[in-house]
């Protein structure tokens, strides 16, 4: 990102680098009273700045984050490794943190940081939906009785679709305390992205983990009154379970409630697609799992 470049090289107008050009101004920070903005400060360490961070759920390390050092607080993202390797959208957080640094700066407006992390993680949807389509597989189509239009296949869908697509994750690893569901909507028709991520009290499995957070993500769009809906998941025994709940009676439970969940919808579909496109929904249930606490949001960033 040519953002993250103008960052790490320096080339960011910022009244320390100016200074050190030779440029007279004011090298304090306009939104709080540190007395030297550097561009580390304005988009790591400036309370404003970190309020973004902690909304959007950044794991911090062993060095802790944001730390003095910008390449440290970047190299927090980079790499597998990594605290905040989940972390998809942080480029976009950067550049909208940099752009409320702005209007601040200029127009003397102050944006709320839970605006901050909304936008920014709504475009870095947006980008990676846009990458999604590339890779795609074909979605398998579930029979629902009560669908009045048919089973909606995603890219055969009439042009007039106003439904919603929805990603969902559910992650659990043996030894974790809670079981993490994400899931991220977005409508056809404008741009409007809602979200949420849970956890839940320990799953037997990773499987059931899955199950569970797909239970909680049809009941949450029921909630939001979404009635055509495409989902998407990585998780291939999902999609096998939900078009052939005979084969799974070890789920009849889960899959009974699915079924009278399912019949609430007048467009069902449900598509495999590959784990490097569920990135935001796996992203959501693990920061759900990084928390020591319940948490449980839908559309705001706050907990509880
Ligand atoms: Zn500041």
């Amino acid at each position: 990102m040519h953002f993250m470049w103008q960052v790490l090289s320096g080339c960011i107008s910022i009244s320390a680098t100016l200074r050190r050009r030779g440029i007279a101004c004011d090298p304090g920070c306009a939104r709080c009273e540190a007395e030297e903005e550097t561009i580390n400060h304005a988009i790591f360490r400036c309370p404003p700045a970190r309020q973004v961070w902690a909304l959007a759920y950044v794991p911090v390390g062993p060095n802790s984050f944001p730390t003095e050092s910008l390449y440290a607080n970047v190299d927090h993202f980079l790499g597998s490794l990594n605290p905040g390797a989940q972390v998809q959208a942080f480029p976009w957080l950067m550049w909208y943190i940099w752009k409320a640094r702005n209007a601040c700066v200029f127009e003397n407006l102050m944006e709320k940081p839970e605006d901050v992390v909304r936008l920014a993680v709504g475009e870095a949807f947006s980008w990676l939906q846009a990458q999604v389509k590339e890779v795609e597989e074909d979605p398998i189509p579930v029979p629902n009785p009560a669908c009045a239009r048919g089973v909606g296949r995603l890219g055969h869908l009439p042009t007039s679709y106003s439904g919603y697509r929805c990603f969902v994750d559910g992650s659990w690893k043996v030894g974790d305390v809670f079981a993490d569901a994400g899931w991220v909507c977005s409508s056809f028709q404008d741009a409007f992205t809602t979200r949420g991520a849970a956890n839940f009290r320990r799953s037997l499995s990773p499987l059931h983990a899955e199950v569970e957070a797909f239970v909680w993500t049809l009941r949450c769009m029921i909630g939001h009154d979404y009635r055509e809906v495409a989902f998407s998941t990585d998780c291939s025994d999902l999609v096998k379970m939900v078009s052939s709940p005979q084969d799974w009676p070890a789920f009849k439970t889960y899959l009974d409630d699915m079924k009278m969940d399912m019949e609430e919808f007048s467009v069902f579909s449900l598509s495999l697609i590959p784990r490097s496109a569920n990135v935001i929904a796996d992203s959501l249930a693990r920061q759900a799992r990084s928390s020591s606490q319940h948490v449980l949001f839908v559309n705001d960033f706050s907990a509880n």
